[in-house]
């Protein structure tokens, strides 16, 4: 999508990456990191200091006490989520997988010679299905991957679910991969809730995480796992011989960044709000209808609410004719029938919203009057 928009001019809200004013203190603390620090490879499993910054983050704004032997710093989410796949399934082991999901799970899955097993949450609210979670295990099932704040919902499990996740992965022996990159951008009412802190998951869950959506440095990739020592031991086993080490004035960077104060957390946070709030607003008085969503960097589109055909992938096609790139939810799915949602990335600059919203209104006109499909 990304490639098509830059052939046809378009407005790239189907990819996300912001393209606000990127966080001055952490460009600052590279910088100073280049000339300040060594710039040979870090320790295998990250910087002390960085892993030290992670578990402090985690401590202030999750109530999470994890040691820094329990962290493995990784070259984004994206390795985080490579080295544990590969270090958690063996050939023929089945992976529960649950869709809406980010493009990476499956074909790591796959490499690792993991069998996929998929559920699905339920729209509108995009809840978890606890019920066909646990008709999908079988005595082969090792692993349950979940991704909370989702994308591309931005919506999240609650405490219950993840309690009720933990006793059916201890009453069956199972691990849980959580994908929590995308706990520093909740920006509703709802609070972020990691399975570390469901004592049933302390030690059968890892946690992914990421600079690169915590500072909107999507390129920086300094991510990181957190599990119990004997998980993190087999991790990074695998992340040894995958990447080895991530670049070490990032490390510094990231690790300055993450003990900056709260206020300056809910600052950077603020100016994404007030993008989604911007999008909506503007998108609402076109005629369109949203999902709720608290978290993560897009809203969602209703079609079947909006009025429109609810073929998701011939409404974003579409829409890209008309100058705006959307994501049709269905690419989130493995199998995928038509979903009637739509993707949009907000991260972006109040000018560029509006030039999306204005042509997003011209399209959905076009449509009410018969002149476009
Ligand atoms: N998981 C999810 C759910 C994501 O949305 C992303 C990035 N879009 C990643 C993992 C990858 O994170 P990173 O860019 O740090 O590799």
């Amino acid at each position: 999508m990304s490639r098509r928009c830059q052939d046809l001019g378009a407005i790239n809200l189907g990819q996300g990456f912001p393209d606000l004013p990127e966080p001055a203190e952490l460009i600052k603390s590279a910088r100073a990191a280049l000339s300040g620090h060594s710039n040979q490879y870090p320790p295998m499993r990250g910087l002390p200091e960085l892993r030290r910054a992670i578990a402090g983050y985690y401590a202030q704004t999750q109530g999470l006490s994890v040691s820094d032997d329990e962290i493995i710093v990784t070259s984004g989410g994206t390795e985080a989520l490579a080295s544990t796949i590969l270090a958690l399934v063996a050939p023929g082991d089945e992976v529960i997988l649950v869709q809406p999901l980010y493009d990476a799970y499956l074909p790591l899955v796959e490499r690792a010679g993991g069998i996929a097993r998929y559920i699905s949450l339920t729209p509108p609210d995009w809840r978890l299905p606890l019920a066909a979670l646990a008709a999908a295990i079988t005595p082969r099932t090792r692993l349950i991957i979940v991704n909370t704040p989702n994308n591309p919902t931005g919506t999240l499990i609650d405490a219950g679910t993840l309690t009720a996740i933990g006793d059916l992965c201890e009453a069956h022996d199972l691990l849980l991969i959580c994908d929590e990159v995308w706990e520093g951008m909740v920006l509703g009412t709802a609070r972020h809730v990691s399975p570390l802190t469901i004592p049933r998951l302390r030690h059968r869950a890892v946690k992914i995480g990421s600079a690169g959506k915590i500072f909107s440095l999507t390129g920086w990739k300094v991510g990181w796992t957190v599990a119990s020592p004997a998980l993190s031991a087999r991790i990074a086993a695998r992340h040894q011989f995958l990447t080895f080490t991530t670049a070490t004035p990032l490390q510094w960077a990231v690790a300055e960044g993450l003990a900056l104060p709260p206020a300056w957390h809910d600052a950077h946070r603020a100016r994404y709000a007030a993008g989604r709030e911007r999008l909506t607003r503007g998108l609402q008085a076109a005629g369109y209808a949203l999902l709720p969503a608290d978290a993560t960097w897009f809203v969602t589109i209703d079609l079947a609410a909006s009025g429109l055909p609810a073929d998701d992938r011939a409404i974003s096609e579409g829409m890209l004719a008309a100058g705006v790139g959307s994501i049709p939810v269905s690419a989130f799915y493995a199998a995928a029938p038509e979903t009637g949602y739509l993707r949009l990335c907000f991260a972006k600059q109040d000018a560029t919203l509006d030039a999306a919203i204005t042509r997003l209104a011209a399209f959905r006109a076009g449509i009410e009057g018969g002149a476009a499909t």
